[in-house]
């Protein structure tokens, strides 16, 4: 274990990967080629987080047939466009675009009804979607959207030159935009020059994961590892997450959160606790009673 000074004096033990994933090319929705970082249901590993998506295309063949209607019931779902157009539309009227560096956290809880349409687009088209769990108290609460326009997700600027986007958590303590949500998330967009260190210090028995959007890095304690572009690295107990940009510099994703460590019934877009409740959910969709409540909350920042 490697240990290195804190700012109090006290020694913090830095997080060391235990896994690295490679993501697994699936055809999703209505024919979406992607990249399947994880996401089913017998992997715990990354608890409280099911699924994590990542769909980059200059080919519009490979994402136009979209997602159509679908319902989605004891979930949140986190879309982030990097680049390209998502038109999102549900069953209550609601309709916006995510583009650009827009993210959308829906809260889907006790049932929405909704399609997400890519749009074609010259040029690339990415962007990623993670399913995060709720416990079993809010499976079937109110849902919420959350719609966070790009201008308005806060970054900070490190001492070594890095830029990071503060979607959920704190960081250097900036807030991110999104807070409240009950598996205390901490989702940031972090890019770094070459060469740059950025480190982390997140509570010990929090699941905390990287995804690499570009470049390459070393992460974790010693021994760390190399994850270049398309890989995750999944991260044991300890208090303190590090990373050191490789020579290109490195793009990647930093998630985190409190583990639910609750039962999980999986069928497709819908996660309860029971299989009794996944029954009671498809009987809802055949009977018309999916949704249960009219009036989402809505939140546009
Ligand atoms: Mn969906």
């Amino acid at each position: 274990m490697s240990v290195a000074p804190s700012v109090e004096g006290m020694p913090r033990e830095a997080r060391t990967v235990t896994e690295v994933i490679e993501g697994i090319p699936t055809i999703e929705g209505a024919g979406v080629r992607l990249n399947r970082v994880f996401g089913h249901a017998q992997d715990h590993r990354f608890d409280p987080f099911l699924l994590l998506d990542h769909f980059r295309s200059s080919q519009p063949s490979d994402y136009v047939a979209g997602f159509p209607w679908h319902p989605h019931r004891g979930i949140e779902t986190v879309t982030y466009m990097l680049d390209g157009r998502v038109e999102h539309t549900d069953s209550l009227g609601n309709q916006g675009n995510i583009q650009g560096g827009d993210l959308q956290w829906m809260s889907a809880s006790s049932g929405i009804l909704h399609q997400e349409m890519p749009q074609p687009k010259e040029g690339i088209l990415e962007g990623l979607q993670l399913w995060v769990n709720l416990p079993a108290r809010l499976k079937m609460a109110v849902p919420a959207y959350r719609d966070l326009r790009a201008l308005h997700v806060p970054h900070v600027r490190t001492a070594e030159g890095g830029r990071v986007r503060v979607v959920a958590g704190t960081f250097q303590g900036q807030a991110g935009l999104v807070q409240g949500i009950p598996v205390d998330p901490t989702y940031l967009d972090v890019q770094l020059p070459a060469e740059a260190p950025w480190e982390i210090g997140i509570p010990r028995g929090y699941t905390s994961f990287v995804y690499v959007l570009g470049g390459a890095g070393l992460f974790g304690g010693e021994p760390s590892r190399g994850i270049h572009r398309g890989q995750a690295a999944l991260f044991g107990p300890g208090e303190v997450v590090r990373a050191l940009a490789g020579g290109e510099g490195a793009r990647f994703l930093f998630i985190s959160g409190r583990p639910l460590r609750e039962p999980v019934a999986w069928y497709g877009p819908i996660v309860m606790n029971t299989q009794e409740q996944l029954l009671e959910a498809l009987r809802d969709l055949r009977h018309g009673r999916f949704i249960r409540h009219q009036e989402p909350l809505v939140e546009q920042r």
